[in-house]
Formats: structure tokens, sequence, C-alpha cells
């Protein structure tokens, strides 16, 4: 229960922060959550890239890899030095009284912790979900604390039993309230592609290299809903859901998919499992 709180470590309840941190008044920081396989850090250089170029979007001078030991020390303090497990990584613009316009010489609000997750057999999942309207804003690709349209989507959906959301943008799927979408249609693979509408997912990049060496060719080309009929095939990716399939989807309150196959997701999971596990 020890967090990294701007260069200390404290029990959580002793870490506080400023009530005028822009983080928590203005959703104005990063964050990260980057896994951890039996004690083994995967894709971390991938995961502080990205939270390197999120911070230079919003220009908060902030150098992310200086955080790679404190990342594996929050790792072994936890005593997860063997357990599968994350590390969330916030880095708020800091405290400064309220204005809408960056504030100058503000010292950023450090905030890192690691946590056990289940990344144990996510091979056995197979997820009911939910269409919801993209209600977020237009700048997907940054990873930005400031999560209420995820949250308000993600609550439709686990208050109605279901396990994830699908967002539709003008009709056009861009991603799960927390995972990148993934469809299969004459053994091709359609993902959206990585611009404003979606945030750019460490295990989506992962997953994608995994097809190249498969030779399982992969279309960067957003998918509308009434395509639903021509898919055989949809999977979820995310760094802790992993390669989850869909096993049917509802929008309103109509079931409209009922997945057809499995065998490219299969294949996926298979070397996933592989590449995570490897000893
Ligand atoms: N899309 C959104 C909106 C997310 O919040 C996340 C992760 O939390 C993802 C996609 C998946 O990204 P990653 O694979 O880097 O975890």
């Amino acid at each position: 229960d020890e967090v990294y709180l701007n260069g200390k470590w404290l029990k959580h309840d002793e870490a506080c922060v400023s009530v005028f941190d822009r983080a928590f008044m203005l959703g104005d920081g990063i964050y990260e959550v980057t896994p951890f396989y039996y004690g083994k850090a995967f894709l971390l250089e991938a995961h502080l890239n990205r939270l390197q170029t999120c911070l230079n979007k919003i220009q908060i001078d902030f150098d992310a890899f200086s955080l790679k030991p404190t990342v594996k020390e929050a790792i072994s303090r936890a005593g997860l030095g063997n357990k599968d497990a994350a590390v969330y990584i916030q880095v708020s613009r800091g405290v400064a009284p309220r204005t809408h316009y960056y504030p100058e010489k503000v010292k950023t609000t450090i905030l890192l912790y690691a946590f056990p997750v289940t990344l144990e057999g996510f091979e056995n999942k197979n997820w009911d979900v939910l269409v919801s309207e993209d209600k977020r804003w237009h700048r997907c690709d940054i990873k930005s604390t400031a999560l209420l349209a995820n949250v308000m989507a993600n609550e439709e959906a686990v208050s109605r039993g279901f396990n994830e959301n699908l967002l539709i943008r003008k009709g056009y799927f861009t991603e799960g309230s927390h995972t990148s979408i993934f469809f299969v249609k004459y053994g091709m693979v359609f993902t959206h592609p990585a611009n404003n509408d979606i945030l750019e997912g460490i295990t989506r990049n992962f997953v994608i290299e995994l097809c190249a060496e498969l030779d399982i060719e992969v279309k960067e080309k957003a998918v509308h809903v009434d395509e639903l009929v021509e898919i055989d095939e949809i999977f979820l990716t995310g760094t802790t859901t992993q390669i989850v399939p869909v096993n049917t989807i509802t929008r309103v309150e109509k079931r409209v998919y009922t997945a057809k196959k499995d065998q490219i997701t299969r294949r996926l999971q298979k070397v996933f499992f592989e590449r995570t596990r490897a000893k």
C-alpha cells in the first residue's frame, strides 16, 4: 500500500496532493498503465514512449524515461517481484492557481504505484459487449486523466451486465472504453487507424506486429456498424485485457452480432501467451 509521490515513497493514506493540483481540478494530466508478467516488465519502453509523446502533445516538460527505475522499484517494494502486476503512472501539470491556460513555472506532480492484476486466463474469456455512442473529445490520441466520457460509457455497459463497450463515431467503430478493437473478415484483420479518434494501444501495436509474423494481413481501416454482417471474428486488446474475443454485440436492445469463428483470435492469443510468458 505504498505509493511514489514526487520523489517519496509513502503509505497511500499519507500521500496527499494539493486541491489546486491541475489533474485533480481540471483533468490536466497524462497517465499510463504498464504490465509485468511474473514480475518481468512487458513493453515498458513502448509505454514510457507513449507517455513521453502524450506529455509533449500537451507541453508538460518531463522526462518519462527518468521513471524507468522507479517503475521497477514499485514492483519490488510491493512484493510483486514474481507475480502478475501493473504499474499506474500519472503525471499532472502540477499545482497552480486555477486558469484554463497553461501556468508558467509549475512543477509536475508524479504519482506512481504497483498493483496486482489477474493476467492469467484471458484465453478463457468471451465478452458480450454494448455499442455506445463515442461522446469523447477529438483528441482521443492523448491518454488524458480526464476520462469522464469513458467512465459514463463503461458504467452503462457494466450496469447492464456487459463486459465492455464498442464506441461508434458517425457509425464507425473507434475503440472500446478501455480497449482497442480488431475485426476479422475474409481472413484479414481490420482496426481503426491510429489518428486522433483513438488511443494508439500498445497491445494493439504489438498485435499488429504479431499479425505480420503470422502472415495475417492487417488493414488500418475503420469498420461501420452496418458491416457487422460480413464480420467473422472480433477481438479486443489492452494492457490488462490482453486479447479477448467478442461473443455478442448488442445495440440499444437488439443483438446485432454473434461470433461465427475464432481461428485468428486463437492463433494470436497463442503467440501472445508465448511472448508474454517467455522464460
Ligand atoms: N483505448 C483506450 C481508450 C484505452 O483506455 C486503452 C487502455 O487503457 C486502450 C485503448 C488499450 O491500450 P493499451 O493496449 O496500451 O493498454
